[in-house]
């Protein structure tokens, strides 16, 4: 029986464009949050940065920050950010103490006002029934952006950090976005977040942790294979061991000169060794199994304007409606929530009341 979060995973449009967050994109984002200005240049950020907050992370107000590749010196004026660098330790801890939240709005220049009809068969698969546009109305919607830190540890510890974005309307996951905040083509605003914002994010955050564990399987999967090959191959090598240490000690029984007592003392010896063996090999399956963490450290709210499509659906003589939402800033239609299992669909069946659902819900 497949829980629900296994649906999610399997009905989410394009786990592939998923992406890990990197420290540099995260550092990026926490500067710019904290009123520091912040140019991108190659390999790195420069970063004029406010003096109270320079005193709080222990760096320079005019710093260069850079991604620390093999082979890298860290030049004069410049510091590494990586997994387990102080800098990177301090914005993590100083997001989780200070701003757990931010608050942001988009401002666009630019918003397409047409072709969404064709957008929509591009986009999504509707199976068995005839979709049309109806309206197209503009709407403020609102997105949640989470960084999640996990640490998967088992005989190496491996950490990294994960973005979400979700639409709070329809609570539907929309991978493409979190890569995407960054993008130029348009503005972003940071503000206070408005009344009743923590409470928002504080019960919406089991979605977005149960959505988190999902990608991290699939994110965690070369490493749970190197586990599984060095499991395996550790197994093979006591086996081995415990084979040859038998032999040896069978062969010594041979021996002439060995007393009664001794012999008695070796064969007991030798009916506990597939014991023995087996106990090492659970002790092996412990040192490799993965145990994960993973905490939220950073929420954003986005307030962006979108487009309110509004659909028809017909199959047969029934009828019915459905409301999408453009996205501006993926330029893209955003999934649907599947109605019962609440994953995110682009593929979208029906059931009998004309509701969407994916494929595994609608049992076709
Ligand atoms: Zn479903």
């Amino acid at each position: 029986m497949r829980s629900d979060a296994e649906h999610v995973l399997k009905s989410s449009q394009d786990l592939s464009s998923i992406r890990e967050t990197e420290p540099l994109d995260f550092a990026l984002r926490f500067l710019e949050l904290h009123d520091a200005a912040v140019q991108k240049e190659p390999g790195g950020l420069e970063a004029l940065i406010p003096e109270e907050l320079c005193a709080r992370l222990g760096i320079p107000e005019h710093s260069r920050l850079q991604q620390d590749n093999p082979g890298n010196e860290e030049e004069p004026g410049s510091h590494f950010i990586n997994y387990g660098s102080p800098l990177l330790e301090k914005m993590l801890a100083e997001t989780l103490h200070r701003a757990p939240l931010a608050y942001c709005t988009l401002e666009f220049d630019y918003i397409k006002s047409g072709g969404f009809e064709r957008l929509l068969r591009d986009q999504l698969t509707f199976y068995g029934v005839i979709a049309s546009t109806e309206t197209v109305a503009d709407i403020r919607t609102r997105y949640l952006h989470m960084d999640i830190r996990y640490t998967a540890q088992c005989d190496e510890q491996k950490e990294g950090l994960l973005s979400l974005v979700h639409n709070l309307e329809s609570k539907v996951f929309v991978p493409v976005m979190a890569g995407m905040l960054d993008n130029l083509g348009f503005r972003i605003k940071y503000g206070k977040p408005p009344d009743g914002s923590h409470q928002l994010v504080a019960s919406f955050q089991p979605h977005v942790e149960r959505c988190a564990r999902i990608m991290l399987q699939e994110q965690l999967e070369p490493f749970r294979r190197s586990m599984e090959r060095r499991l395996k191959r550790d197994v093979h090598n006591l086996g081995e061991y415990y084979r040859s240490l038998e032999q040896e000690m069978r062969a010594n029984m041979d021996n002439p000169n060995l007393s009664e007592n001794a012999r008695q003392d070796r064969m007991a010896k030798i009916k506990t060794l597939p014991q023995e063996l087996s106990r090492k090999i659970e002790d092996l399956q412990k040192k490799y199994t993965i145990r994960v963490r993973m905490r939220p450290v950073a929420a954003m709210l986005v307030n962006s304007p979108a487009k309110k499509m509004v659909c028809r659906v017909i199959r047969g003589r029934m009828s019915g409606q459905l409301s999408l939402i453009y996205n501006p800033v993926t330029r893209g239609i955003d999934p649907l929530a599947c109605s019962k299992c609440g994953g995110s669909i682009t593929h979208v069946h029906f059931n009998s009341e004309l509701t969407p659902m994916c494929l595994e819900c609608a049992g076709v």
